[in-house]
């Protein structure tokens, strides 16, 4: 996180851990936030806050810094992931079925949202299961499609027998 503090008449920019949140004035480490918005649609915060020491006030602009999230490849290869990538193959997955772009777009959110969870990396495995999970209730021929590239199973048997298991639950 980043934040800009603004006194009356310098800006400075520092990184969290350099200002330790201390008063521009006195140097304090305790204040209050007297008010504290949202600017515009941007992930920026502006927070009115007053030394409890010294009892000047001063603005800080707290950005969330955001860190890309990388995709662990099956040969341990890292790429940066990709929205339009996972959005890509659902709609290869759902070609010619009765699956209409609003419900892929809401699978692609619902799966992003999950993907919040994880830290800096995840591996592209969860991603394909976390998409198999929600194409199973959805359509079974893009579900299948789906599994045989990203499963990429071994042998045709394999791929047989999660046909198979689709048809007994039929
Ligand atoms: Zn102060």
């Amino acid at each position: 996180m980043l934040i800009y503090v603004v006194t009356q008449y310098i800006v400075v920019i520092l990184p969290l851990e350099v200002l330790g949140l201390k008063c521009p004035f006195c140097n304090n480490n305790e204040d209050k936030v007297i008010d504290s918005r949202p600017i515009d649609e941007s992930s920026v915060i502006r927070r009115r806050r007053e030394c409890l020491k010294c009892n000047k006030r001063f603005t800080t602009y707290e950005r969330l810094e955001e860190m890309p999230l990388m995709v662990i490849k099956k040969d341990n290869k890292r790429e940066i992931y990709d929205r339009s990538k996972l959005r890509q193959g659902l709609v290869i997955a759902c070609t010619k079925r009765s699956v209409s772009i609003d419900q892929i777009e809401k699978i692609t959110n619902e799966i992003e949202d999950e993907l919040k969870d994880f830290i800096m990396e995840v591996p592209s495995k969860i991603i394909g299961e976390l998409v198999l999970k929600r194409l199973k209730k959805l359509d079974e021929v893009a579900y299948v499609r789906f599994a045989s590239i990203y499963r990429e199973f071994d042998n045709v048997d394999a791929f047989k027998n999660e046909l198979d298991e689709l048809k007994k639950k039929e």
